[in-house]
């Protein structure tokens, strides 16, 4: 009897141990070691694309700072529809709320308005024969997509968006998951 509880105790600490290592290696994979990413810090960030390339994935790389776009309907944030807040994928700053998303169907994550003036910088963008504004993010200057002025009330715009270059944290996961970063990062 004892040893049948013993069994199933190791078990259960067995199996909660790996669930934690398998939610920790998720992780890791998506994001590399990234310094400059905080989602407190508001100081602007400014590295060279060497250094970019060193913190970055590929994919996020592609589209922050060559200025790539992702392939419509590719995105998972295209018809996503969880409420909470979008991060610049890139340096954590705060980009758009899900209140002011929208389903455009033109394949790419789209928005009415961004959390603040200061959250994104507008560039015009003469390229590919098109008179096109583009976003970049407010605090690293990663490339998030363009802006059309063909959107919903109340701004009439539409942020059209690189799902790739958003970090999504839904609104009730948001407190415990900064205390969580708190722990850890006083922990390393
Ligand atoms: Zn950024």
């Amino acid at each position: 009897m004892k040893n049948l509880f013993l069994i199933l105790f190791t078990t259960l600490l067995w199996s909660g141990c790996y669930s934690q290592t398998d939610k920790k290696t998720t992780m890791e994979s998506t994001k590399k070691d990234n310094p400059v990413y905080s989602k407190n810090d508001t100081s602007k960030v400014v590295l060279s694309n060497d250094e970019w390339n060193k913190v970055l994935s590929p994919e996020v790389y592609y589209i922050a700072r060559e200025k790539g776009t992702e392939r419509p309907f590719s995105s998972k944030f295209d018809t996503f529809k969880e409420v909470g807040t979008y991060y610049c994928a890139a340096c954590g700053n705060k980009l758009f709320k899900s209140d002011a998303k929208f389903e455009s169907t033109c394949g790419w994550p789209s928005f009415y308005e961004p959390v603040s003036k200061s959250s994104i910088i507008y560039t015009p963008d003469n390229t590919l024969g098109m008179s096109r504004t583009e976003v970049q993010c407010g605090r690293c200057k990663a490339h998030l997509g363009h802006v059309f002025e063909d959107g919903p009330p109340p701004t009439g715009l539409r942020y059209c968006i690189n799902g790739v270059v958003l970090d999504f944290e839904k609104a009730k996961a948001a407190e415990k998951n900064y205390n969580d970063n708190g722990k850890t990062a006083s922990n390393s």
